[in-house]
């Protein structure tokens, strides 16, 4: 994942910044708590694609 892009992209829904989660491979937006997809390297920014994060699920970084 460039660092570049990482900070170019927010979140569609807020416009909030994203961490990215590593592990899972995924773009979290922490204020709406919904995990973006990464497939093959390309981050997929579609609220329908996106994960809800469950509430005791801990965010990284
Ligand atoms: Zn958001």
């Amino acid at each position: 994942m460039d660092a570049k892009l990482l900070e170019i992209l927010v979140c569609p829904l807020c416009k909030g910044p994203l961490v990215f989660d590593k592990t899972r491979q995924e773009l979290i937006c922490k204020a709406d708590r919904l995990g973006f997809p990464i497939r093959d390297g390309i981050p997929t920014m579609l609220e329908t694609e996106a994960r809800e994060l469950p509430a005791d699920e801990e965010i990284k970084a």
